[in-house]
This record gives structure tokens, C-alpha cells and sequence, in this order.
């Protein structure tokens, strides 16, 4: 399928400024995890509440990203995944696309072209803006029936997240992809039966993990630890379904929705479990030494602030940027974001560099030419 895709001259792609050095060793397998929303007091307050401590105290190589957007200064999630698929600047909510709506091949579709398998899990749908932009190219992040159907062009190994509802029962025509997974083989799951913990995972098939109709409850009303899951179970059901390797997006998306919805303790439990999916798939790369582990952020939310007053246990929050004060809506904000990396070629990933350097460094990691 990929290759039927155009490259798209009209982007900004970016270059590097100086041959960069190649990396001490070469990484087989890439889980790249995103937090949503993430900047560092964001980071800070999910420590705090964590007893001071996270996983991401253990990666060994930190740096910072330029979140802006081809059209703003102010991205939102769907350049900023564009930027780390497909390793161009362009413009707010568009999906694998450049700056004239042209797809663009994104690092899981060349993963999957060089026989690597892939994986892709959320706390959003999984046809929201970040998963999306690693699986399709459309010209506006809503567009979730069409972004469901890319599942069935580019077969990814493997996927868990919401938007059932997308796949099954859709408004714009009478498919129901459910269906269409399985006759091409999927072994299909759902919250309606049984948590994702509790299926098993054959690695002989394609598999999909359906964990809502709609968006996935917020971890504060009791969302199981279905991500958490994922980042254990999936690199080993990936690690078996292809000796050329694999690449995995894990996104804890509601970090996002929690500085949206200005409000600190969604924010915090977002955090902790997030860094927890972090803990499991450093494990998973400590493990194997082949697998190279990039954690970062395509934005930061609320222009969040841990004001004076708070003390590790309690967070005196504070949020300066808003797009509807009235509701009390917290908007991105454009401050970088810091990047963290662990395994063969982490070194890549100090300093300071544009968003879609993302992008361009993991392919350097993997030896892509
Ligand atoms: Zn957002």
C-alpha cells in the first residue's frame, strides 16, 4: 500500500544543519511514547505526587523539542504528529499530510514496508489526531471514518485504543470494519467482553484492542490499566511477529484533555500512569539492548504552573492560557517540550531541534538510509 503513496514536494521537510554522528549502534526495535500535553510542570507534578520519583528519572539522554506548527506558532496534536510520522512542518489538524494535503510516508508505513511489524495504543480513540498520523493522510484530524479506513490499507500488527464507533457503526456508509478487520485476519477484542489483560495474544495474527464505543473514561473514573498493558504485552507480541523488528506508538492522550480541563488531579493521574506504560517498555528495552525507547510531548496544555503553596503531596495548580475563559478551557501553549531517550542511538536525541528532527532521528537510529 505504501507505495502507491505520494511523497508531497510542497512540504517543509526538514534538514539537518551538519551531518549529525552516526549512532554507536543500531537499533532494532523503536517504541516511541507520547505524551500528549506533557511539558515539564506537567512532568514535575506527576513526580510530586508519585513519592518523587518517575520512570523517566532512568533515561539516560534528555533534550528539547520545537513544537511549532507550519500555520502556528501554537501546534496542536495533529501537526505535532505529523511532524514525528512524517518529519514535516504543516498546518493545525492535518493527518499525514503536508501544507497542500498531500500524504506523506510516515515512519510506521516505511516500518512496514521493511518488514518490521508495528503497533499503535491510546487513551483516546485510536483514530484520534496522534495514532491517526502514523496510519493515515487526510486533510482534517475529524475525520474519523475515513481515518478508521486506513486501518484496513496499512495493516498494522497491532492496536488498542477507543472509537469502536468508527469502525462499526459509522455514518457515512454501511461498512462495518470490524468485519473487514477479521476477514483479513485480525483477531478482534473488546471492552464489551473482557479487558485487554485478559486476551490472549497470538502472535500467528494481527490483533485489534477496541477499549470503547467512543473516547476511553478518564483514569480518575476508574479506566483500567489497559495502556499500562499494552506498553508490557505489545513489544513482546510485536518482537514475535517479525525477526526485522518493530515500531510501536504508545500515547497517553488525556494528559491533554486533563489541561484542557484545567484540572490538576486529571492531569496528575494521567501522568503517573503514563509514566508508568514508560516504566514497562524501558523495562521491555533493558531487557532485549536492541530497542531503542523515545518519550516526548507534541505540546504543552494549559499553561500549567505549580504555584507557590504547593507541597509534594498537594498541587497548587495554576493555568495561564485559555481559549474560552468562560468555561474555564485550557488551550496548547508553545513552549518546548523535552524529549527522552534510552538504547542504541539515544545519543541522537540530545540538544535542542524542531519537532520533526523527531522524525529524522529515528530513522538514523534504525540505519535507514
Ligand atoms: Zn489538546
Amino acid at each position: 500500500m505504501w507505495l502507491l503513496i505520494a511523497i508531497g514536494c510542497g512540504g517543509t521537510r526538514s534538514t539537518a544543519v551538519s551531518a549529525p554522528p552516526l549512532p554507536e549502534q543500531r537499533a532494532t526495535n523503536v517504541i516511541l511514547l507520547i505524551g500528549d500535553g506533557m511539558g515539564l510542570a506537567q512532568i514535575t507534578a506527576g513526580m510530586y505526587r508519585n513519592g518523587n520519583r518517575l520512570h523517566l528519572e532512568s533515561f539516560e539522554v534528555v533534550g528539547l523539542h520545537k513544537t511549532y506548527a507550519a500555520d502556528n506558532l501554537v501546534t496542536d496534536s495533529a501537526a505535532g504528529a505529523t511532524a514525528f510520522a512524517c518529519g514535516v512542518k504543516t498546518y493545525n489538524g492535518a493527518i499525514g499530510v503536508n501544507v497542500d494535503t498531500m500524504a506523506v510516508t510516515t515512519l510506521l508505513e516505511e516500518a512496514e514496508a521493511r518488514g518490521m511489524a508495528t503497533g499503535l495504543a491510546a487513551t483516546s480513540t485510536i483514530v484520534h489526531a496522534t495514532p491517526a498520523a502514523f496510519v493515515a493522510h487526510v486533510a482534517h484530524r475529524h475525520m474519523y471514518e475515513d481515518i478508521a479506513e486506513w486501518f484496513l490499507r496499512n495493516e498494522v500488527d497491532c492496536f488498542v485504543g477507543g472509537g469502536w464507533k468508527y469502525f462499526a457503526e459509522r455514518q457515512k456508509d454501511q461498512r462495518n470494519l470490524i468485519d473487514e478487520l477479521e476477514q483479513k485476519g485480525y483477531v478482534v477484542g473488546s471492552w464489551r467482553t473482557h479487558r485487554f489483560a485478559d486476551m490472549p495474544l497470538d502472535a500467528s495474527a494481527n490483533m485489534a484492542f477496541f477499549t470503547a464505543q467512543d473516547d476511553p473514561p478518564r483514569k480518575l473514573d476508574g479506566r483500567d490499566d489497559y495502556l499500562i498493558d499494552a506498553a508490557t504485552r505489545l513489544p513482546r507480541f510485536l518482537k514475535q511477529r517479525s525477526d526485522k523488528g518493530f515500531f510501536l506508538m504508545i500515547e497517553g492522550s488525556q494528559i491533554d484533555w486533563g489541561g484542557h480541563a484545567v484540572d490538576a488531579a486529571y492531569i496528575v493521574s494521567e501522568m503517573i500512569e503514563f509514566d508508568e506504560a514508560i516504566g514497562r517498555a524501558l523495562a521491555f528495552a533493558k531487557e532485549d539492548g536492541h530497542t531503542l525507547v523515545v518519550v516526548t510531548a507534541d505540546h504543552e496544555t494549559g499553561g500549567f504552573s505549580i504555584n507557590p503553596g504547593s507541597t509534594q503531596d498537594t498541587i497548587v495548580a495554576g493555568f495561564s492560557s485559555f481559549y474560552d475563559a468562560d468555561h474555564k478551557r485550557g488551550a496548547h501553549t508553545a513552549a518546548m517540550v523535552p524529549v527522552f531517550a534510552w538504547g542504541p542511538g539515544a545519543e541522537l536525541f540530545r540538544g535542542i531541534y524542531e519537532n520533526t528532527a523527531i522524525h529524522d532521528k529515528i530513522r538514523q537510529a534504525l540505519g535507514w538510509q
